[in-house]
């Protein structure tokens, strides 16, 4: 299954991955493509593949994006290389702006949708301004442009508010949880239970 989580910048998104991956131990990470200057904690292949603008854009033009959009003024891409090799191991969970969330909607319609939505405007201006990894005038840019991301959370099939970082981590969990055990995606692995019944009586 392929697991998408959008929210405005600053409002916990791979905070909330992070702790929920330690926890499942079987979800894969989609690390993104991206323009933007790594920030002074990142590794490279480990929160992005940071690649200059030529190669981002032959990268579209070989079509090699699951989904890419600008954002806060800087590219970032799914690559269908990155999704297809976690996807090998199991299910995988994207990290992605709502522009991207949308493409994958209409590209991979059984992907589960996931919105982190901050507590308060003034909580995600906080959280941006203790992280301090973007400069001040990135900071205004992201609150502006939270202002008409939070407005499209009714686009996505769940909805986690991040205020208390255990209680959003358990309600993402549990939503991941809930998705794996629908009908459909429990069809596969349910076939030898039903073959076993097939075999006379039990
Ligand atoms: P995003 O990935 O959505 O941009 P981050 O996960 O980097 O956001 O979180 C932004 C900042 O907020 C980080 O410093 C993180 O430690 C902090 N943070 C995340 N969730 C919470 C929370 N529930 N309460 C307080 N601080 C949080
Ligand atoms: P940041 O620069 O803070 O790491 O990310 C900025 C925004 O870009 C976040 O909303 C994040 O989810 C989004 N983003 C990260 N990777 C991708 C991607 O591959 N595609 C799209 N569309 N957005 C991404």
């Amino acid at each position: 299954m392929l697991f998408v989580v959008s929210g405005p910048s600053g409002c916990g998104k791979s905070t909330l991955i992070k702790k929920v991956r330690r926890s499942l131990g079987d979800l894969g990470f989609s690390v993104s493509h991206t323009t933007r200057p790594p920030r002074p904690s990142e590794k490279d292949g480990v929160d992005y593949h940071f690649v200059p603008e030529k190669t981002f854009e032959r990268m579209v033009r070989e079509e090699r994006f699951v989904e890419h959009a600008r954002v806060h003024g800087h590219l970032y891409g799914t690559s269908r290389a990155e999704v297809e090799r976690k996807g090998r191991r199991g299910d995988v969970v994207l990290d992605i702006d709502v522009q991207g969330a949308r493409q994958v909607r209409s590209r991979l319609p059984g992907a589960v949708l996931i919105f982190v939505m901050p507590p308060v405007a003034g909580e995600l201006r906080r959280r941006l301004e203790r992280r301090q990894e973007d400069n001040p005038e990135a900071v205004e840019r992201r609150l502006r442009n939270a202002r008409a991301e939070i407005r499209a959370y009714d686009e996505f099939d769940f909805v986690v508010v991040n205020d208390d970082l255990a209680r959003a981590a358990a309600d993402l969990k549990a939503v991941i949880v809930a998705s794996r055990h629908k009908a459909d995606a429990m069809a596969e692995g349910l076939k030898p239970v039903l073959r076993s019944f097939k075999k006379g009586r039990p």
